[in-house]
């Protein structure tokens, strides 16, 4: 068999019956070039924020499996709109959902993870000459339930699909024209990158930075699968992302990440003793809560504050979990912010060089911009700040390190 190309096309590329027919046209003439195509749709554009609202509108939380029957929809319109306008070109084309491609995942819904995919049916309709198009973002658990793979979760289909049928490429078409040094619409004169490692690529997608879903990175780091992150507007060459190369090291940083869906939440006088940092994240970790940076400051009276982030989404739960632990623990209560933003710098240049944080706090210093918390790992650093000064702290540090194109 030919060697396939996987293509992902995005909600915004699909966004309207003009976009749709724009991609069975693009689609269409790769397959006439001779290549096997298996694409990949996501739902057309902000059809998942509306579902979404739609499901608050009836019920405050409602149940993960209903969220995942009601968004699951989304990706089923657009692929069989898709497979109508190649068949209009004259081309065979078939729309398959998550769970008749064979996507299996585990039962954890609206953020389920791929166990397998059995490739059966897809390689039998290759077989036979059709252009298969995939429903992203979902798949079907063990006991047959409908899953979805998390937010931006197209790219993670695309790129399981790209590992099981070895293909030659995972591209995934968006709204702009690749991987910029920020995101090109906060900061205008951001940069286009080549080329950028999987490393780098992870921490951006981590820290918010939201062309690509960060756990298809992951999985396509661990597997060393080629991406292409391109635009479905034109036909100019995007970002290849690509195993370390040593040159890499000569860059300091290689973007600019923001993630302005966290809020800050404050344990007031927690007892200093030991034990009490573990009773407090082992409680917040059994009730599902992800938590990203932690402040603890040395006790001068035997009481401290701990500070930590969390998701945005996960506040009114986490709230009731700390105010739980805060009694518990004899703390004087707890506190939170939700009107704050994460920037961070990202780069494996970071590794070999030193003064990369001094340099960030400049450039926010520049701006009076105060810095709520700071965590560094070996190619990142991070800061919170205040939410509303966010889009001028981006521009600002991406000004200080020089990365605006010429
Ligand atoms: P799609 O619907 O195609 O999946 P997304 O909206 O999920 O597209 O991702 C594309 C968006 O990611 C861009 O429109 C851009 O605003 C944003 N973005 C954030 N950071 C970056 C970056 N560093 N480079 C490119 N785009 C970025
Ligand atoms: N439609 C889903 C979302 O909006 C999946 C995706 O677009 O990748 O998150
Ligand atoms: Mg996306």
């Amino acid at each position: 068999m030919r060697k396939i190309i996987v293509q992902k096309y995005g909600g915004s590329s699909v966004a309207d019956t003009k976009r749709i027919r724009n991609v069975a046209r693009r689609v269409v003439g790769y397959r006439k070039k001779g290549c096997n195509v298996v694409v990949v749709v996501s739902a057309l554009g902000d059809t998942t924020d509306e579902l979404l609202e739609l499901a608050h509108s009836i019920v405050r939380r409602p149940s993960d499996r209903e969220l995942d029957m009601l968004i699951s929809t989304g990706e089923q319109v657009s692929v069989a709109l898709l497979a109508m306008a190649m068949h209009k070109l004259g081309r065979e084309a078939i729309s398959l959902t998550g769970a008749q491609v064979g996507i299996i995942t585990d039962a954890k819904h609206t953020r389920a993870r791929i166990l397998g995919v059995n490739t059966k049916r897809l390689k039998a309709e290759l077989k036979k000459g059709k252009i298969v198009i995939v429903a992203g973002f979902q798949g079907t658990s063990l006991d047959r339930e409908i899953t979805t793979l998390g937010r931006g979760g197209s790219d993670m289909t695309a790129v399981a699909l790209a590992k099981v049928l070895d293909a030659r490429v995972c591209e995934i078409y968006t709204d702009v024209e690749g991987v910029y040094t920020a995101d090109p619409r906060i900061v205008k004169d951001a940069k286009k990158l080549s080329t950028i490692s999987y490393d780098e690529m992870l921490e951006l997608a981590s820290l918010g930075a939201q062309v690509l879903q960060s756990r298809s990175v992951e999985v396509a780091s661990k597997f060393n699968i080629p991406i292409h992150v391109r635009s479905s507007f034109n036909n100019k060459e995007g970002t290849r992302i690509i195993k370390e190369v040593k040159a890499m090291e000569d860059v300091l940083v290689r973007g600019v990440a923001v993630n302005k869906n966290e809020a800050k939440l404050t344990i007031c006088d927690v007892p200093d003793k030991p034990g009490v940092a573990a009773k407090i994240f082992k409680t917040l970790a059994d009730n599902d809560i992800n938590v990203d940076m932690i402040i603890q400051n040395i006790s001068r009276t035997g009481a401290t504050d701990v500070s930590f982030t969390i998701n945005g989404a996960d506040l009114a739960k986490t709230l009731r979990c700390a105010k739980d632990i805060s009694r518990n623990i004899k703390a004087r209560g707890v506190t939170h912010d939700k009107n704050i933003a994460k920037v961070s710098v990202v780069g494996v240049g970071m590794r070999s060089h030193s003064g990369v944080a001094s340099k960030m706090f400049k450039a926010l210093a520049s701006k009076k911009i105060n810095i709520e918390m700071i965590s560094t790992s070996e190619i990142k650093i991070s800061c919170v700040i205040d939410k509303r000064r966010v889009n001028e702290a981006v521009r600002a540090i991406h000004r200080e390190f020089r990365l605006a194109k010429q």
